[in-house]
C-alpha cells in the first residue's frame, strides 16, 4: 500500500496543525495518520487513492454510510436556504416530534452539537433539579473530554485505578483543576451492589448518575441481568435522577435505542452521534418536569449553533431512513454484523489466535483475549490491553480495512454495508491474522 501523499500531508501539517491531526485519538495510526480524500456508501479513499472499507465510521455517526443520497439531497437543498438562522425554524420542530416519539424517555428536547456539550446540560440540569451537586460516573466510562467529566477513563486511569470496590477519580488531562473531583464519585461498572451502599450513605449529596446503558467506549460490555433494571429501582429510591448517555448506543442498537432495547427508561438521556447521520447534532431531553426548568428559561441552555437548520434537515432525513418499516434497516445490520464476527471467528480459531468478540445489534468489539470469557467491566477489559491490537489494525489498514485506531476495538456497520463488503473484509481479516502469527 502507498500512503506517500499521506506522509507528505503529515509532515507539512506538524507545521501548522498541532499534532497534524484534529483530535487527539487521530494520531494513533502508525506509521503516522494517513489523510483521507473522500467518502462514499461503504468505503473511504485516501489522498493516495487507496480504497477502504469503512468500520470506524467516523467513530460512529456514520450509519447511512459516506454521502447517503437522502441526506445528501435534503441537507443540498438546505444549503441554498440557509445554514444558520439563529432562531427557530419548522424542521427543528419536526425533528423534536420525531424524537418524542421515537426514544422512550423524550418527553422534551434540546439539541447540542456534540456529545461532550450535551453532558454538560445534562449535568447542569439534574443538579438544578435536585438541589444536589455530586454525580456519579462509572471507571472506565467516557462522557466526553470536558474537565468536569473527562475522570477515570483511559488511559490515564491505567495504572491508577485503585481498589475494585473504591475506584480512585482520576484526572485525565494535564490543565483539568483539581477541584472538579469534588463533584464527582468513580464506581466500578456492573456492580449494582456497590450502588446500592453508596446511595444508602451518599444519596443526599448525590445529583444523578450517568451511565453508558452499554459500555461502548472499551469495546462493547452489555449490562448484567438486571443491572438497569437495578439502577432505575435504586435511583428512583433515592431520589437520585438516572442518566443514559447513549452518544454511541442511542438510535445504533436500533431504533428505539438502547432505554428501547433494555426496556429501562431514564429520568433523562443524550442521543447521539448517529442522529445526524454524519452532521453535528446530539440530542438530549427526558421528563417534562425536567425539562420544564429549561422550557421555562430557569436553567441556561445556549449555544451559537444549536439545533440549526443544516443538521436538523440531515437528522430528519436520517431518523426517517432509520424508521422506515419500523426500523427494518437494523435487522440488515445486525444480520451483517452477525456474519462479520462469525467470520473473524472462524478465521481467529484456524490461525489458533485468541479473539474474543461481543457485541449487540450492528456493533461490536473485538480484542484479542480467550473468546470463551466474557467481558463484563473496565478492570477486565483491560487485560489485554493493548496487546495485539495495533499491530492487527495495522495489518487490516494495509489491506484496506479501516478500523478503530485504539484497543476500544468497536466495529460499526452501516446500512451501507453489503455482503461483498463483508467477503472482502474476511478475506483481509485473514491475511492480517496470519501476519500476526507467532507475534
Ligand atoms: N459520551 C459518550 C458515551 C461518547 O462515546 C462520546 C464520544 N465518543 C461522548 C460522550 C462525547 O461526544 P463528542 O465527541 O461528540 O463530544
Amino acid at each position: 500500500m502507498r500512503i506517500e501523499r499521506s506522509r507528505e500531508l503529515f509532515e507539512r501539517a506538524q507545521r501548522s496543525l498541532a499534532g497534524g491531526v484534529g483530535a487527539q485519538v487521530r494520531s494513533l495510526a502508525l506509521p503516522h495518520p494517513v489523510y483521507f480524500d473522500r467518502g462514499e456508501g461503504s468505503k473511504l479513499y485516501d489522498v493516495d487513492g487507496n480504497e477502504y472499507v469503512d468500520y470506524l465510521l467516523a467513530y460512529g455517526p456514520l450509519i447511512l454510510g459516506h454521502c447517503p443520497p437522502p441526506v445528501v439531497e435534503a441537507v443540498s437543498e438546505q444549503l441554498a436556504r440557509g445554514t444558520a438562522f439563529g432562531a427557530p425554524h419548522e424542521t427543528i420542530v419536526a425533528l423534536a416530534e420525531k424524537l418524542v416519539e421515537i426514544v422512550p424517555c423524550y418527553e422534551m428536547v434540546r439539541f447540542n452539537n456534540s456529545g461532550s456539550e450535551a453532558v454538560q446540560a445534562v449535568q447542569r440540569l439534574a443538579r438544578a433539579f435536585t438541589g444536589k451537586s455530586k454525580i456519579i460516573k462509572f471507571e472506565g466510562h467516557y462522557h466526553g473530554w470536558y474537565d468536569n467529566i473527562y475522570v477515570s477513563h483511559l488511559p490515564e486511569a491505567l495504572s491508577m485505578i485503585g481498589l475494585p470496590h473504591a475506584p480512585w477519580a482520576v484526572l485525565g488531562s494535564p490543565g483539568q483543576p483539581e477541584s472538579v473531583l469534588q463533584d464527582i464519585v468513580v464506581l466500578p461498572w456492573n456492580d449494582l451492589e456497590v450502588v446500592e451502599r453508596t446511595l444508602k450513605a451518599r444519596a443526599h449529596e448525590i445529583a444523578a448518575i450517568i451511565t453508558e446503558p452499554i459500555m461502548s467506549n472499551c469495546g462493547v460490555i452489555p449490562p448484567n441481568e438486571g443491572y438497569l433494571e437495578g439502577l432505575r429501582r435504586l435511583t428512583a429510591e433515592h431520589e437520585v435522577l438516572l442518566i443514559f448517555d447513549e452518544v454511541i448506543t442511542g438510535l445504533r442498537v436500533g431504533l428505539h435505542s438502547a432505554q428501547g432495547h433494555f426496556g429501562v427508561t431514564p429520568d433523562l438521556s443524550i442521543i447521539g452521534k448517529a442522529l445526524g447521520a454524519g452532521y453535528p447534532i446530539i440530542s438530549w431531553g427526558g421528563r417534562r418536569e425536567i425539562m420544564a426548568l429549561i422550557a421555562e428559561r430557569q436553567v441556561v441552555h445556549a449555544g451559537t449553533f444549536n439545533a440549526n437548520p443544516l443538521c436538523a434537515t440531515a437528522a430528519l432525513a436520517t431518523l426517517t431512513e432509520l424508521a422506515r418499516d419500523d426500523g427494518a434497516v437494523y435487522d440488515r445490520m445486525t444480520t451483517l454484523a452477525t456474519r462479520l464476527k462469525d467470520g473473524i471467528a472462524e478465521r481467529a480459531e484456524s490461525h489458533e489466535i485468541p479473539v474474543r468478540l461481543q457485541g449487540i445489534g450492528p456493533f461490536f468489539g473485538l480484542s484479542f483475549r480467550d473468546p470463551e470469557v466474557p467481558i463484563t467491566n473496565f478492570r477486565e477489559a483491560l487485560e489485554e490491553y493493548p496487546g495485539r491490537y495495533p499491530r492487527f489494525r495495522l495489518a487490516l489498514l494495509e489491506r484496506g480495512v479501516h478500523i478503530f485506531p485504539s484497543e476500544k476495538g468497536l466495529w460499526y456497520l452501516s446500512t451501507a454495508h453489503t455482503e461483498q463488503d463483508i467477503a472482502r473484509t474476511l478475506d483481509s481479516v485473514d491475511g492480517a491474522l496470519a501476519a500476526l502469527e507467532g507475534g
